[in-house]
């Protein structure tokens, strides 16, 4: 039932509880003091000053007066009525004042809630006004317009990355519908003309399971094991063997320098991560070329680098690599059988092992990609 309660009215509520605490108290001890204080006057026989006439008589005695019992009590009535009248009437009074206070202190917290309350998806990149005061409330303003910001920039790239996995899914499909389409207008066909179609269809299912596979791994790293033994220069081996046949291809050479480093994450997740560098550095090699990977330590930390003599990457789209689904040059990286989603891949790992990833432009031409675990 409290929790209902304005902030506003919690707040004067407080108020006026300690306000009337200190007024009740005052008053008794006044109360108090000021019937001792009658008492004693009471008790005391009052002497009337001397007089000064001339014709009062010398050895008159001078009489005493008392106050009597009966005034004393009407007083005292008095004093004890009148003191809570005041006391009442300061209580409603302070809190009064409390409360119009409050609202003028609450007021920008007041604008700035219904402020927040306008925010909406559509307009999550626009900043709300940050008041003049740099105090508790310009802070939050702040935050709030962080976080905004934040928000916008994943629902951008959510909406991005289901453009484009819409768009990636599509294009096999449509292919396959095109290609099927047609082999129905005829009813006798050729050897060839099935094994052709047979091709297509065999292609295309590999790249849309290869696509639903990477999105799987994408969204699915959870409860996996971070702390097996992993002995990097091993698993690097392990990747470029993998990789040689498309290595030979184009006639590669890959080096693979340093020493043995036992760090520790999942084995699986690593190999992927790596794997997936490698195969971009062939794959965005030029013929002849090479690949050099090199395991260092730098401040108790393991480093990888893996620079290729290939392509290179223009260093307006270095920021956008690691998204999901992005491509530098769209139709070059499809022809390769690339999915869009392997650096994304990369960066969720290295991440979820607390690691860095850097890209570097290579020299004289190629790419660097340096990982820091
Ligand atoms: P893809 O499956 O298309 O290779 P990635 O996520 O692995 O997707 O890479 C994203 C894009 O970054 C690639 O399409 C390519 O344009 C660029 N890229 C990645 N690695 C390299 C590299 N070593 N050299 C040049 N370009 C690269």
């Amino acid at each position: 039932m409290i929790k209902k309660i304005p902030i506003r009215l919690r707040l004067t509520m407080v108020v006026i509880i300690l306000l009337a605490s200190c007024c009740v108290g005052l008053t008794l001890i006044l109360n108090k003091s000021a019937f001792r204080m009658v008492d004693i006057i009471e008790a005391t026989k009052l002497t009337p000053a001397k007089t000064t006439d001339p014709a009062a008589k010398v050895n008159d005695p001078l009489p005493h007066i008392m106050i009597p019992n009966i005034a004393s009590q009407a007083i005292k009535t008095n004093y004890k009525a009148k003191s809570i009248i005041y006391m009442v009437f300061i209580v409603i009074l302070g809190g009064v004042f409390t409360y119009y206070l409050l609202g003028k202190v609450l007021f920008p917290l007041k604008s700035l809630s219904l402020q927040m309350k306008k925010v909406n998806i559509d307009n999550l990149s626009e900043d709300i006004a940050l008041p003049e005061v740099r105090d508790e409330i310009y802070d939050l303003t702040h935050s709030f317009n962080e976080m905004t910001h934040k928000l916008n920039d994943a629902f951008t790239m959510q909406r991005r990355f289901s453009q484009n996995a819409a768009h990636e899914l599509r294009t096999p499909l449509t292919v396959l519908k095109t290609k099927v389409d047609v082999f129905k207008k005829r009813k006798d066909h050729s050897i060839e003309e099935y094994d052709e179609l047979i091709n297509v269809i065999s292609s295309n299912t590999d790249r849309l399971s290869n696509l639903v596979k990477s999105l799987l791994t994408h969204s699915n790293m959870e409860n996996l094991n971070l702390n097996e033994s992993i002995f990097l220069r091993g698993i690097l081996i392990e990747a470029v063997e993998e990789l040689s046949s498309i290595a030979k291809r184009k006639n590669l050479t890959i080096n693979i320098v340093g020493a043995e480093k036992v760090i520790s994450g999942n084995k699986d997740l690593l190999y992927r991560a790596f794997y997936n560098l490698i195969e971009n550095s062939i794959k965005y090699n030029v013929n002849n070329g090479g690949v050099d990977i090199i395991i260092s330590e730098n401040n108790g930390k393991a480093v990888v680098q893996i620079s290729d003599t290939g392509i290179g990457i223009p260093d307006d789209v270095k920021e956008n690599i690691f998204e999901p689904l992005f491509r530098v040059d769209k139709s070059r990286s499809r022809d390769m059988g690339g999915s869009g989603l392997g650096l994304s891949i990369v960066k969720s790992i290295i991440n979820k092992h607390k690691g860095e990833i850097l890209v570097l432009n290579n020299k004289p031409k190629g790419t660097i990609f340096k990982v820091i675990l």
